[in-house]
């Protein structure tokens, strides 16, 4: 088995579900008690949050590569950042290791090839709709990507994430706002899937809500990371 390390708290809401899950499926395929090999360093959310609001993207990836290195240092063989909108710095975190990261972008897009669903809408943070970080890479893996064009949906969809959903604080109204929000890119895009590029959508809009297929970075990344766990070879990780 292989060790996973994980950059998680941000948030904390949604690194609970890689601890619980990843866990649970390793235990699931391989049995007994087995669970994962797993180092977790949870950052205080908040520091990192000022930065981000005073746009130092600098010092945050000093910070997040600064962490992968002490993960690594400590056994890990794999790094995952635990959340969408920390993949603005995947590139540099990874130039700074010696050891593969698990890019959450590949895990989800797999998961919409398997599908051959192709052509998909994408709600995150303000972050991953508007810059490309995320958009790119999952257009090096051939899918199409749309985001919300309205202003006022972009800011709307990311204050809920910021404000309610990494406190853990799920309100119908906002699950109201994010279904009118697919269902209009359904009607406007054509789009045939919905990825929630963010870790804590998932805890608010569920499969019976929608009418089309959710890719949700959340269990994608956790698949992914436990098939590296147990070394179960797929897409993106046949090297190994
Ligand atoms: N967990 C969220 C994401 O997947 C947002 C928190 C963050 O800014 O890292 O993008």
């Amino acid at each position: 088995m292989k060790t996973i390390g994980i950059i998680g708290g941000m948030s904390y809401e949604s690194s609970i579900h890689y601890y619980e899950r990843i866990n649970n499926q390793v235990n699931e395929i391989a049995g007994g008690l087995t669970c994962a090999r797993m180092i977790i360093y949870n950052v205080n959310f908040e520091e990192i949050r000022k930065l981000m609001l005073d746009n130092e993207w600098d010092k945050i990836g000093v910070e997040l590569a600064r962490i992968a290195k002490v993960l690594e240092e400590a056994g890990a063989d794999y790094i995952a950042i635990a959340t969408n909108t920390m993949h603005k710095l995947a590139d540099y975190v990874q130039s700074n290791i010696n050891i593969p990261l698990i890019h959450i972008a590949d895990c989800v897009a797999d998961k919409c090839k398997e599908r051959s669903v192709l052509k998909v809408g994408l709600l995150g943070t303000k972050y991953t709709m508007v810059e490309d970080f995320l958009k790119n890479r999952l257009k090096e893996n051939v899918l199409t990507v749309y985001t919300p064009s309205n202003e006022d949906d972009i800011n709307e969809i990311d204050r809920i994430i910021f404000d309610e959903l990494c406190k853990g604080n799920i309100k119908e109204s906002s699950k109201d706002y994010y279904v009118n929000v697919i269902n209009e890119m359904i009607e406007k895009n054509g789009i045939e899937g919905i990825i929630f590029g963010c870790t804590e959508i998932e805890m608010l809009v569920k499969q019976s809500d929608l009418n089309i297929p959710i890719f949700d970075t959340t269990q994608a990344h956790i698949d992914s990371i436990v098939n590296y766990s147990l070394e179960i070879h797929g897409e993106h990780n046949e090297e190994y």
